[in-house]
């Protein structure tokens, strides 16, 4: 079943750059079949393939009859490919009004452009084929939208699940007009093109809200617009949604109970740190209490909090923030990062004084990050009379229910994850239902350190990470990679994802 769906799109599962192919038929291919008579048929052509057959995406593609009428229709050989895609007709209708949009736009010469005030206004082609983009990316859950020019043609990518797939192309002759109506929507200086800029939309769609960082950085081939999608929903997640086990939320929230000291969320970039953050601030019923957040950017709104952007150039440093903070009578805060010593110092001194400060750092494995505060210049006493928890977190791709297949996993790999021999492992496959991707969403893994007494004296004579690690363990700590190899096993993600997670 899972090897006949992916055929049905014409792509290979393991090629992701061409997972998306089909949400962008090519201009060549649709040319070939007039729009009304794609409508009539209810066929959508896709692409010529290497054997010169024109690929037809058809509801029924086994009707002999239908496919010598397209055969005729486009006077060249036919593959039908059998679609499962109930909303077929407004594929074709989508595909064939982008299609002349671009082509308009590509057709339209500097001049013309040039001439027209109203380019870039709500009924422009550009606008259209905006609007499209982002109508895409927030249908395929894409976290950014990549805009940028290449040689020939201009390329747009999406980021989804922590993966870039390629989207759509179009010529590059459409690039300045796309590119200028994005400014424009983000309420940036389309005439100036030399110097970097950032901005803003704001969109409803499908019910929902959502923001978009927006910044251009002006390249050797033109501006790259890079659109970061800021869905306001995301910030409700909760720590059950995130993934954590019934043991983890009962350890988080004794480490929260106290409401007060130092709880920092490890891991790198992308893990997911600050989503966790939030989550955490939810549990704490902040409406009854000063709870403030030092965000940058700030991503999602948290009701009943103060929240706070930092602004580096006007000088809202996240150490000016805070020390502003420490003077407005507050009980919680998230600060979105400790990046230099005076942050440090201060969400340290915040702590010791009887406020709960949840924060991340930037460092591998919970039990690296008291060195690695100390390496930022706080003294070990006092980091041991207010740390009270450290969370590590990963984000790993969530296998596709509908398609994961089972195997055994290499020896190889079972080692590495200290699973036994022979364990029967799921592998990504790739199916309509997640896009050719096999993977479908996402779920973090954690790995939770309490900091009990035995380990804060350890912590105060300044304990090394390994140190650090053997207490908490023998306090039965569950280290991230048995977190990790469970969910193998359970098969929630593949070895593969499981492994390059701890990066390996
Ligand atoms: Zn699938």
């Amino acid at each position: 079943m899972a090897e006949n769906s992916s055929s049905v799109y014409g792509y290979d599962s393991r090629d992701s750059s061409r997972a998306l192919s089909r949400l962008s038929p090519e201009p060549q291919a649709l040319r070939l079949i007039s729009y009304e008579a794609a409508r009539r048929l209810q066929v959508l052509p896709l692409r010529v393939d290497e054997t010169g057959h024109l690929v037809v995406l058809s509801l029924r593609a086994g009707d002999m009859l239908l496919a010598d009428e397209v055969r005729a229709l486009c006077r060249q050989p036919v593959t039908m490919v059998q679609s499962t895609e109930a909303s077929l007709l407004a594929e074709i209708d989508r595909a064939y009004q982008f299609s002349g949009a671009v082509a308009r736009l590509a057709g339209e010469s500097e001049a013309v452009r040039t001439q027209e005030r109203d380019e870039y206004d709500d009924a422009s082609p550009a606008a259209g084929i905006v609007e499209r983009i982002i109508a895409q990316a927030l249908r395929e859950r894409a976290s950014d939208v990549h805009i940028e020019p290449g040689e020939t043609k201009t390329r747009v990518r999406f980021r989804i699940d922590g993966h870039l797939f390629n989207a759509l192309e179009m010529p590059l002759a459409a690039h300045p007009s796309v590119t200028a109506r994005v400014k424009l929507m983000a309420g940036m200086d389309i005439a100036e093109k030399r110097v970097p800029q950032d901005g803003r939309i704001h969109r409803v769609f499908e019910g929902h809200e959502y923001d978009f960082r927006v910044s251009t950085l002006p390249s050797i081939r033109g501006e790259k617009t890079v659109l970061r999608v800021l869905d306001s929903d995301g910030g409700s997640m909760t720590l059950d949604a995130l993934g954590c086990s019934h043991e983890e939320m009962e350890t988080i929230r004794r480490l929260l109970s106290g409401r007060r000291g130092l709880i920092l969320n490890t891991g790198p970039i992308g893990s997911g740190k600050t989503t966790t953050l939030h989550a955490l601030m939810r549990e704490l019923k902040i409406d009854e209490f000063n709870a403030i957040t030092i965000e940058d950017p700030v991503e999602y709104r948290l009701p009943h909090a103060t929240q706070v952007q930092v602004n580096e150039k006007s000088g809202l440093t996240f150490a000016s923030a805070l020390r502003a903070v420490l003077r407005q009578d507050m009980d919680f805060m998230l600060l979105g990062e400790i990046r230099d010593s005076e942050t440090a110092a201060l969400a340290v001194r915040a702590a010791i004084t009887g406020h709960l400060i949840l924060t991340t750092l930037h460092c591998g494995e919970a039990t690296a990050a008291p060195a690695r505060m100390v390496d930022m210049g706080v003294p070990p006493y006092l980091l041991g009379a207010c740390l009270r928890g450290v969370l590590s977190q990963r984000l790993l791709r969530r296998l596709c229910p509908h398609c994961r297949r089972s195997v055994t996993g290499s020896a190889a790999e079972l080692r590495a994850l200290d699973l036994p021999p022979e364990t029967q492992v799921f592998q990504a496959t790739g199916c309509p239902k997640c896009g050719g991707r096999g993977y479908l969403g996402r779920i973090a893994a954690f790995e939770i350190l309490k900091v009990s007494p035995a380990l804060a004296q350890l912590i105060v004579r300044g304990a090394t990470a390994a140190e650090i690690a053997s207490c908490a363990q023998t306090e039965g700590m569950v280290s991230l990679r048995r977190n990790i190899a469970s969910l193998v096993r359970r098969g929630v993600t593949s070895c593969e994802e499981a492994l390059a997670s701890l990066g390996e």
